[in-house]
């Protein structure tokens, strides 16, 4: 499964860097990316880390972030 970040849409509140700060991190302007590859707007990620991950995508107040199921 794949994990899309639309730093476009983040209102950087911080949530999903506060839950997981191993994925995510914000930049100058507080704006989320994904840690791994700030050039990367999406992740491959199985289920069960997608499960981890879900009170951050259904918490998103910017509603950011999108699963691609492959
Ligand atoms: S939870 Fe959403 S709005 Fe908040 S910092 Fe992360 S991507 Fe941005």
């Amino acid at each position: 499964m794949k994990l899309f970040l639309n730093s476009k849409r983040c209102i950087a509140c911080g949530l999903c860097v506060q839950q997981h700060p191993e994925l995510f991190e914000l930049d100058d302007q507080g704006i989320a990316h994904f840690k791994k590859n700030l050039e990367n707007s999406s992740l491959e990620l199985d289920s069960q880390e997608i499960k981890k991950l879900k009170p951050v995508i259904n918490n998103c107040p910017g509603r950011a972030f999108k699963i691609e199921r492959s």
